[in-house]
């Protein structure tokens, strides 16, 4: 069974990220970028998958600019057999990344693909569902197991309630949940071996994809700063702010 992984590259969850000053977006100049962290759980899934002797291969997909090749990299040295780069320095939007992946998965004919559920950049969680609907595939999000079964693949998920669990009949779409698994660390012989691992750059135009955005960004403003806290000298004093200047008591 051949399994797809696509994998982005994003602002690393450590930096605390920058609006730009004209509200255009945020400032990634000079930041540091690593693999979005729900993909990083999917390139895990799929390892330990092969580690099992249901997946045959993995390919890791990336879509965007040419330093999406670290990604790629990252990916080859977790467990990923290949990478794909389609590379565009164009803005990708979701349904963008989603008919690239479409016209990837009809010419690599995986039986699973697992994404993130969300990348933590544009928080947009929607590519997983917006390729399952161009493939016309079914679908598994929020995936905190997968167990694989032949031709079926049986996913619980995470609902408000509980654990959700369904089943599915493959090829089929998965996304990953914080909880499916913990990602091993890179080891710097994998990195080594991931040097030498097969990876293919194409273009959108190649694919055939229309990548233009639909949607434009009208502006990207920072939270409100946190007013500071302040020292209350005791408890009747603090119960006084609760209820007179709060107002949640
Ligand atoms: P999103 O819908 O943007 O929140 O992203 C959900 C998931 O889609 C991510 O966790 C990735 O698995 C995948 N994805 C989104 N954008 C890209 C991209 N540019 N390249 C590869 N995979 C992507």
């Amino acid at each position: 069974m051949k399994v797809l992984v696509p994998v982005k590259r994003v602002v690393d969850y450590n930096v605390k990220v920058r609006v730009k000053s004209d509200q255009t977006g945020v400032d990634i100049a000079n930041v540091k970028m690593s693999m979005n962290p729900f993909d990083e759980i999917a390139v895990e899934e799929a390892t330990r998958l092969k580690e099992k002797g249901v997946a045959t291969e993995i390919v890791a997909v990336s879509c965007g600019v040419a330093q999406s090749q670290e990604t790629l990299r990252t990916a080859m040295a977790i467990g990923a057999d290949r990478g794909i780069l389609v590379q565009t320095d164009a803005e990708l939007q979701p349904l963008a990344v989603a008919k690239l992946l479409k016209a990837l998965v009809d010419k690599e004919q995986p039986q699973l693909v697992i994404l993130g559920k969300q990348a933590i950049d544009d928080d947009a969680n929607q590519t997983g569902q917006m390729l399952a609907a161009l493939l016309d595939w079914p679908q598994a999000t929020f995936a905190s197991k997968v167990e694989v079964n032949g031709d079926k693949v049986q996913v619980t998920r995470e609902v408000d309630g509980g654990l959700e669990t369904v089943a599915l009949t493959l090829p089929a779409i998965i996304t990953t949940d914080l909880r499916l698994n913990e990602p091993r660390y890179v080891t710097l012989p994998n990195i080594m071996k991931a040097k030498k691992k097969q990876l293919d750059t194409v273009s959108p135009e190649d694919l055939g994809v229309d990548v233009a955005p639909r949607l434009k960004t009208l502006k990207v403003t920072e939270p409100p700063a946190r007013k500071a806290g302040i020292m209350v000298p005791d408890v009747a004093t603090l119960v006084d702010k609760l209820k007179n200047e709060a107002k949640v008591v």
